[in-house]
Formats: C-alpha cells, sequence, structure tokens
C-alpha cells in the first residue's frame, strides 16, 4: 500500500500543521499551472493532494493508520513500494482513475451525486410495468386473475444488507461515511461521489454467497389483481409497493399493470359506447322492420324505422360498456349497413324492374 506520509514526505506522527505545511509546498512545486504539459508532475500532483485529502480529515486517517484491512479488500499485487496501480486500488478501483481523466477532473454529474445517493432521503425502488392481455368479455365483465412478475426482492440470505451473515457493512474508509470526497483541483475544492462506495458511505467487505452484495435477487413473485369491469386498453391498475425494492433503504416502487384488451370481432369501442355494424336488406331499409341484434348480454330486438339510409346509427341505451366508476352503462350504436342482393332469380329481378318503372324519383337530383 501506498504510503501516504511518504507521499508528503512527513513524518508518520506528523502534526496537522506540519502535514498542512508538507502539502502546500508540495503542490505549489508540482502544480500544473507551473508544470504545463507536464504528465509526471500532473500525476504527482494528484498523489499529493489525494493523499493530503485522506490524512488532513482526522477520521480518515484514523481509519488509514488502523492498516490496510480497514480500506477493505484491497488489491492483488505487491506489497512492496508504490505504483500507480497499488495507487488505484487504494481509491477503489477504476472508479478515482476515470475521475481524474477530462478537463476539470469531475463532470457535473459526479460533482452533483449522479443519482442522488448522497444527501436527502434515500432513493425510492423504480417503478414496474406489466403487461396483462384481457378478452373482449374479461373487460366488460371484470375479472380477478394472479399474475407472475420478474422482479428484484431482498435476498433471503443477508436480508437486503449485502454482506455475508456475521458480518456487517464498514463505514467506508475513504470518504469516512460521507459518501464524498473533496478535491483539490488548483485553485478549486470540488467534490464528487465517493468512488469506492459510490455514494452509499459503507462498504462491504464480505459480500452475501447468496446475492453477492446486491442485497436482492431475482425472484418471481405472484399478485393478484382485481380488473374493475369496463376497463379498456392502456388503462393501469396501481400495485403499491409492489414495484422494484430501493436500493438504498428507501419506500419501493409500484407495480402498474397495463391492460391490453383483444379487440372483439363485433364491437368496437368508443369511449363507453359500443359500436355494431348491422346488415339490412334494402326492403328492411325502406319499409321498416324490426330485427334482432346482439348485444354483450344476449340479443334485443330492433326497431328499424322505414326509410332508413345506409350509415345510421341507432342507439340502444344502456347496453354498451360498463362504466369503470359509478353506476351504469354506455349505449350501443347499431350502425345500419344495407346490403345490395348480388343474384337474384327471375321473380325477383322482374319485381325490381317493375318497382324501378315505379321510382319516380330520381336519387341524383341535387348532384346534377
Ligand atoms: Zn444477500
Ligand atoms: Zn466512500
Amino acid at each position: 500500500m501506498a504510503d501516504l506520509y511518504k507521499i508528503l514526505g512527513v513524518e508518520k506522527n506528523a502534526t496537522p500543521a506540519e502535514l498542512k505545511k508538507a502539502y502546500r509546498k508540495l503542490a505549489r512545486k508540482y502544480h500544473p499551472d507551473t508544470n504545463p504539459d507536464d504528465k509526471q508532475a500532473e500525476s504527482r500532483f494528484k498523489e499529493i493532494s489525494a493523499a493530503y485529502d485522506i490524512l488532513s480529515d482526522p477520521e480518515k486517517r484514523k481509519q488509514y493508520d488502523a492498516g490496510p484491512s480497514a480500506f477493505g479488500a484491497g488489491g492483488p499485487g505487491g506489497a512492496h513500494g508504490y505504483d500507480s496501480d497499488m495507487y488505484r486500488d487504494i481509491f477503489g478501483g477504476g472508479g478515482f482513475r476515470g475521475a481524474q481523466q477530462g478537463a476539470g477532473g469531475f463532470n457535473i454529474f459526479d460533482m452533483f451525486g449522479g443519482g442522488g445517493a448522497y444527501g436527502g432521503a434515500p432513493e425510492r425502488g423504480a417503478d414496474l410495468t406489466y403487461i396483462l392481455n384481457l378478452s373482449f368479455e374479461d373487460s366488460l365483465k371484470g375479472v380477478t386473475t394472479k399474475i407472475a412478475v420478474d422482479k428484484n426482492v431482498q435476498c433471503p440470505v443477508c436480508h437486503g444488507s449485502g454482506a455475508e451473515p456475521g458480518t456487517s457493512p464498514i463505514t467506508c474508509p475513504e470518504c469516512g461515511g460521507r459518501g464524498v470526497i473533496a478535491q483539490n483541483q488548483g485553485f478549486f475544492a470540488m467534490s464528487s461521489v465517493c468512488p469506492r462506495c459510490g455514494g452509499a458511505g459503507t462498504i462491504i467487505e464480505n459480500p452475501c454467497h447468496r446475492c453477492g452484495g446486491a442485497g436482492t435477487i431475482r425472484a418471481t413473485k405472484k399478485y393478484t389483481v382485481k380488473i374493475p369491469q369496463g376497463i379498456k386498453s392502456g388503462n393501469k391498475i396501481r400495485l403499491k409497493g409492489k414495484g422494484q425494492p430501493s436500493p438504498s433503504g428507501g419506500p419501493p416502487g409500484d407495480l402498474y399493470v397495463k391492460v391490453e384488451v383483444a379487440p372483439s370481432p363485433r364491437f368496437h369501442r368508443r369511449g363507453d359506447d359500443l359500436i355494431l355494424t348491422v346488415p339490412v336488406s334494402f326492403p328492411e331499409a325502406a319499409l321498416g322492420a324490426k330485427i334482432e341484434v346482439p348485444t354483450t348480454d344476449g340479443n334485443i330486438s330492433l326497431k328499424v324505422p322505414k326509410g332508413t339510409q345506409n350509415g345510421r346509427m341507432l342507439r340502444v341505451k344502456g347496453k354498451g360498456a360498463p362504466h369503470m366508476k359509478g353506476a351504469g352503462n354506455g349505449d350501443l350504436l347499431v350502425k345500419i349497413k344495407i346490403v345490395v342482393p348480388t343474384n337474384l332469380n327471375k321473380a325477383q329481378r322482374e319485381a325490381l324492374e317493375n318497382y324501378s318503372k315505379l321510382a319516380v324519383e330520381d336519387p341524383r337530383k341535387d348532384l346534377v
């Protein structure tokens, strides 16, 4: 492990004032402003700043002094000397190195916490959406059904802590539990999310063998969902708290059951009204008729008034889809479709020819 005291050129028992003095002297010497385009000086400057960041904080210094174990399961590699790989191990894998790159060192998301993992309230778990396919009939009647949802659930072995039973997460030695680290970048003091703990403030030394430290495992959960009568395609039922668990001890997300209703071969839904196209013969339309039409609950008798035109809508009150909220139903709209005979026998043709001679009104009188 790198010797942070050595980096600053001080004794292990140096006072805070001595540390500060040593840091200032070295920072001046290796500052990028005084060593433009000198990569070596630049990385030296960063080492110095990082070393001072730890040693100037009494809590961090104490942890550092306690030895490598306090810094978690460090990295492999030689135990002697100092090289940049060792340095990276101390500072939490690729995270720190990544953060060092790019102009200014840290991007704005790092500075303001990325996912908001530190500071403020713990994150809420993510919402889930489940698509439930319903038959047209079930959408009208309503139905109670079971659904199976793949989601994350709390690990039964570690109960969500991510630590192997018998061990517990420890305070992150790099940030002292604050979740952020301060970095001196030239004249600016900047903060970024702690690369070691990702802002959580704690790290897990012995990850749970079941979940690998995630605290959750993938599982299939079954829920009973009550679908109200009259539900439409695209409507969602919310199962509060049945979404993903929070990664940081906050409330779980919600599960939305989104309904997709199979189309009916007969009825077309418009709001809570149902549209049904009904074929009617020319004599029925002309003379008027009583015809039988289907509804969603049995056949009814419908009066077609004489002189009904093609495309006319006849409204049957209360025979549409049930209102999802409140009592009652929409209406059934019967759309008249006049069918023209295609295979006339002799007698029929003669009858129509006779009718044609008697028809005095010109159907195109308004056109020409
Ligand atoms: Zn676990
Ligand atoms: Zn940390």
